[in-house]
């Protein structure tokens, strides 16, 4: 049915306008009207002052969590620019330099590492083949001797076989030669994980073959080819990497085909001779022009003898980066998304939602609509992760730098290369500054941005979930409890996650490092959230007066700790609790 358009009369247009106006007083204006029940409008950055407070984390983390950081990926310009404000902040409240050489900094060897497209190339007599749909080189691997580079000509190529059917000897004429090798079928059990190489299989390197060329391209994950020539960031390869062995390429079944005059290869026989092939490439691992550093800070202990040991503070600054602008995302979709379906971000794994959960989503969806325009987002600002507990570190810091220190001295580790493996503390524990036997205890902080009732479960303005306490030392876990049985602002402590370590919690942040060289350490923490490596993960949503109290309580901790006359003591082996399983 269509409707007549009809002209109001005049006391219907009254009415409307009347409600109208009534409307726009209720409603704060448009500009300042906010999608999410959690969302904070703009700050204007201000000095800082000694004390642990919201406004101050509300400042720093404006700055670590702000888009010009680019997600603070440890190895890029973005964590570079995050470390070089920690250190002037540092240098700034009067901080000891404590990394290397004198200087706040202590670099990490980490950098770009893999194959460069622009220098690889593989040719069958004067044909060059395409790189990634034709073929792509072989990752370095010990188990399998490959090396990660090649640089051959006119290098004839042999048939051998079935990649893993070592049961078959090679002939002693593929010296020297090419091996081209079959894919073997994957194992129904193995679907998931087909990569190209998993079985051992080193035949051609034992029988001196030049090159290995396995016919598996098409077999593999899509996504691990596209990656092929995408350099990533690790550290420096150990001396112990294969420095024998030979290169080796992933070839397609057209290309395998090309090489014996279109030939499959059920119709060859081992030892069989084909076209001759040239190329050359090189796994290279290099420097990043922006090094990764750890940024540590010292603030003198006042007892003559006890400032030679210290009481640690850690957080990592790092995060995860950015992603390619043709993948970038809308950010209150996806907000809308996890908050139905993803509480806990990217720890969650839903399948797809119900048609209850997709109205769910669509109303949170038409809600922003109704506010503001879609926002596309590429950038992991990682506010809660852990920008947060890096601006709190900066607050304890600063609150310790202008007194009164402890007797012990404190030390400041803001940390990177977390989100790449905990590589910024373990390279601190494996190269300390100080030496480690003087560190008595550790406090970790990661994600203290989210700790509301809506955002974890037993959360609440005073929540704090800890973790580590009493594994090395029960007497560090009954600090803490007495510490906080006594504080005007107790916290409501949830030992949930210490006792179930569910999701592998405990080895998940840099507590795991100091645990692993016998420092009892505590993991601080509010919890996952929906924002959890996600791209939503910025600063309006963060709780800030959370993150102060958090502050105020880890800073009376590391103050009793300091002024103790005995040092923490750490629990006989046999007593302590190493159930959690951290793989170091
Ligand atoms: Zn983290």
């Amino acid at each position: 049915m269509t409707s007549i358009p009809q002209t109001p009369s005049p006391r219907t247009t009254d009415v409307i306008s009347r409600a109208l106006l009534a409307l726009l007083l209720l409603a704060p204006p448009l500009s300042a009207q906010l999608v999410w029940p959690d969302e904070e409008g703009p700050w204007t950055p201000r000095p800082t002052q000694p004390a642990i407070v919201a406004n101050d984390l509300r400042t720093r983390l404006g700055i670590l969590a702000h888009d010009s950081m680019m997600g603070r990926e440890a190895g890029t310009l973005g964590a570079f620019k995050a470390s070089a404000y920690i250190a002037a902040e540092f240098q700034r409240m009067g901080l000891l330099p404590g990394g290397d050489n004198g200087s706040y900094f202590q670099e990490l060897p980490l950098g770009p590492t893999g194959f460069d497209l622009l220098a690889s190339r593989l040719a069958i007599g004067g044909t060059t083949l395409k790189p990634g749909s034709d073929w792509i080189p072989m990752n370095p691997s010990a188990p399998n001797g490959i090396v990660g580079t090649f640089a051959g000509r006119n290098i004839t190529v042999v048939y051998g076989g079935v990649w893993g059917d070592t049961t078959t000897q090679l002939p002693a004429s593929v010296k020297g030669k090419a091996v081209v090798f079959a894919q073997p079928p994957a194992p129904p059990a193995a679907a998931g994980r087909r990569a190209a190489g998993l079985a051992r299989d080193r035949r051609a390197e034992q029988a001196g073959a030049a090159l290995v060329l396995l016919a598996g391209l098409d077999q593999m994950n899509p996504a691990l080819v596209a990656n092929a020539f995408n350099r990533r960031i690790a550290m420096r390869p150990s001396t112990d990497a294969p420095s024998t062995g030979i290169p080796g390429a992933i070839i397609s079944v057209a290309t395998a085909r090309s090489l014996f005059g279109d030939k499959h290869h059920d119709e060859l026989t081992i030892g069989m001779a084909g076209s001759r092939i040239s190329g050359n490439w090189k796994h290279q691992w290099t420097m990043a022009q922006y090094p990764a550093r750890n940024v540590v800070g010292i603030v003198p202990g006042t007892d003559p003898l006890l400032r030679n040991q210290y009481v640690a503070l850690s957080a990592h600054h790092d995060h995860v980066g950015v992603i390619p602008a043709s993948q970038a995302i809308e950010h209150d979709s996806l907000r809308a998304f996890n908050t139905v379906m993803r509480p806990q971000g990217a720890n969650d794994r839903p399948g797809p939602p119900s048609a209850g959960q997709w109205a769910e989503i669509n109303a949170l969806v038409a809600r922003a609509r109704s506010i503001r325009p879609p926002r596309i987002d590429s950038v992991f600002n990682g506010a809660d992760d852990d920008g947060s507990g890096t601006a709190v570190l900066m607050e304890v810091a600063e609150q310790f730098a202008a007194g009164p220190a402890p007797k012990r001295s404190v030390l400041i580790l803001s940390v990177t290369g977390e989100e790449k493996g905990l590589l910024g503390s373990r390279w601190w524990v494996d190269h300390p500054t100080v030496p480690l036997d003087s560190v008595v205890s550790a406090h970790n902080m990661d994600m203290l941005g989210k700790g509301r009732v809506t955002d974890v479960q037993f959360g609440g303005p005073a929540a704090i979930q800890m973790l580590g306490s009493r594994r090395l030392s029960s007497e560090f876990g009954d600090i803490i409890d007495s510490v906080n049985a006594v504080r005007s602002e107790p916290m409501v402590i949830d030992y949930s996650w210490d006792r179930t370590n569910k999701l592998n919690r405990f080895c998940r942040s840099d507590q795991v490092s100091f645990f692993s060289k016998e420092i009892p350490v505590t993991y601080f923490s509010l919890g996952y959230s929906r924002d959890y490596h996600q791209l939503t993960d910025e600063v309006q949503y963060i709780d800030f007066e959370h993150g102060a109290r958090v502050g105020r309580f880890v800073h009376e901790i590391m103050t009793t700790v300091g002024n103790r006359p005995e040092r923490i003591r750490v629990l006989p082996l046999a007593e302590r609790d190493m159930s959690a399983q951290c793989g170091r």
